[in-house]
């Protein structure tokens, strides 16, 4: 039997080897599911439909600046759409919730404070549930986690809260502000029957979604597309028929 004897600093390398895979494992498990990865099982990401239907939805707002005009652009096109909403920016703005319940956008939950960690989840759930409910008299059913971060142990602890986990399937990466016919071809290039596209109305100024958004829902419209809600969509998934 051969004894390897290794030098000082090849047991350092191997042991720094060693803590960072570890590390790195430990990471991957407790995000188990990535915005790269969200296709995944028990997650509301798409309707199963050959039907050209598609859905908009909105994240970190309500904003007082952008989520007026965002709402303006929808009712001049009567387009229905799913805003995420974080607690945190709901109770600041009540009346751009009663808003959106009034034009017939469905509203979801997205955390109370956008905190990636997701620390104190279901209060903070319950926390912006409240606002939510507190301004228009209707409760939230969706839950999209900051980020899409998501564990397995924390998809489980929201199914028992009695939400469904809603992520997307097409992602306008409008939040790298990357030029406004660059957010249009994002959309554009991947959008497929039964998706559901991630925009954003809040966390930031949204002057390239504002301006991208026309563009995009005339674009789906020529496509053939017609824009629902989240619930709506899903009464169309084949899947859960
Ligand atoms: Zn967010």
């Amino acid at each position: 039997m051969r004894i390897y004897v290794l030098s000082r600093s090849k047991m350092v390398f191997a042991f720094l080897v060693v803590i960072i895979v570890g590390g790195l494992l430990t990471v991957s498990e407790r995000l188990l599911i990535t915005p790269s990865l969200v296709r995944a099982p028990g997650t509301y990401y798409m309707a199963h439909t050959q039907e050209k239907v598609v859905a908009l939805t909105f994240d970190d707002g309500p904003d007082p600046i952008d989520t007026p005009d965002v709402l303006d652009i929808l009712k001049e096109r009567e387009v229905k759409a799913t805003f995420f909403v974080l607690g945190q920016a709901a109770q600041s703005n009540p009346n751009l919730l009663k808003r959106l319940v009034k034009e017939g956008h469905e509203i979801g939950n997205h955390s109370f404070d956008h905190d990636y960690q997701q620390r104190r989840l279901v209060e903070q759930i319950n926390q912006t549930d409240k606002e939510v409910f507190a301004a228009t008299g209707t409760h939230t059913h969706y839950y999209r986690p900051p980020g899409g971060f998501l564990s397995k142990y924390q998809l489980e602890t929201i199914k028992n809260n009695g939400r469904v986990v809603a992520l997307w399937s097409v992602d306008s990466k409008d939040w790298r502000n990357p030029g406004v016919k660059q957010i249009v071809d994002n959309v554009m290039k991947n959008v497929f029957p039964g998706s559901i596209i991630l925009l954003h109305d809040g966390g930031y100024h949204r002057i390239q979604t504002v301006k991208a958004l026309g563009p995009i829902i005339d674009a789906l419209k020529d496509r053939g597309y017609r824009l629902a809600t989240l619930s709506e969509l899903k009464t169309m998934d084949s899947e859960t028929k």
